[in-house]
């Protein structure tokens, strides 16, 4: 029997599950789940390995190294954040959080052709900042994440950034402070008018209500944070960047 539990999980129930919700299946997830149930079966492929000295034979499956596999990913991540800490400028860096009012999360599942739209103007808000403030250019890696903790869909945009950027000299200017309060409310600014430019005026009527609500409740604009990092700068980007590339069920597997 299997003893990954979520693969059992999909084993006994994709089947019919995705029979019952096609339409509403991505391709991308459609692709995904098969790679993962296909992982590891020998079916797909596999090396041989023959001991020289005694002929014993072991037959290796290929892995499916998708980004939904539960084996695969945390290697994939693994590997990502030791390359990405390896690569970026060995100075300070925060890792930055920016989420919208929860009224909104709907929008953007129903218009997904607007995610990277709100990742990379998160990075916008986060680059013209210390342009304006420090003239300096700022250091930024930034990721999706569409899922919150109880697996909702809950987008939200994570980013490594430099506490610190390049003057227009190519001389290197450090910095320490994060100005949330204004943040915030560019924020906030940003994501109402991403969604009212991308939608249709038919659209844009409907969802008016919900977007008045996001700007009337959340008067210090939408929550942006950045925890206080500790341990060496090596020690903190392979931290940030397994969170940021960490898959969605590896939470799951914890918890259970
Ligand atoms: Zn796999
Ligand atoms: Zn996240």
């Amino acid at each position: 029997m299997e003893n990954n539990v979520l693969k059992r999980i999909f084993q006994e129930n994709w089947e019919w599950f995705s029979v019952k919700h096609k339409k509403r299946i991505r391709p991308a997830v459609e692709k995904e789940v098969g790679k993962f149930l296909g992982c590891g079966n020998p079916k797909n492929g596999f090396k041989l390995l023959v001991c020289e000295g005694c002929h014993d034979i072991r037959r290796v499956p290929y892995r499916c190294k998708g980004r939904f596999c539960t084996t695969c990913s945390c290697g994939e991540t693994e590997e990502w954040s030791r390359m990405m800490a390896e690569d970026v400028f060995q100075v300070n860096h925060r890792h930055m959080i920016f989420t919208i009012d929860e009224g909104l999360r709907d929008i953007f599942l129903r218009h997904r052709e607007m995610l990277k739209d709100f990742m990379d103007e998160a990075v916008r808000v986060v680059q013209e900042h210390f342009e304006k403030k420090h003239k300096v250019k700022v250091g930024v890696i930034a990721g999706l994440h569409t899922f919150g903790s109880r697996l909702n869909f809950n987008p939200h945009v994570h980013m490594l950034v430099t506490m610190g950027g390049m003057t227009a000299n190519g001389e290197w200017k450090t910095y320490d402070y994060i100005p949330f309060q204004k943040l915030r409310k560019v924020w906030q600014t940003v994501v109402l008018k991403l969604i009212c430019r991308s939608l249709t005026e038919e659209e844009k009527r409907k969802v008016q209500p919900l977007l008045q609500k996001a700007y009337l409740e959340n008067e210090e604009g939408f929550y942006v944070h950045a925890p206080k990092q500790s341990g060496n700068v090596k020690a903190q980007l392979g931290y940030i960047g397994r969170y940021i590339r960490r898959p969605a069920l590896r939470g799951v597997c914890k918890a259970v």
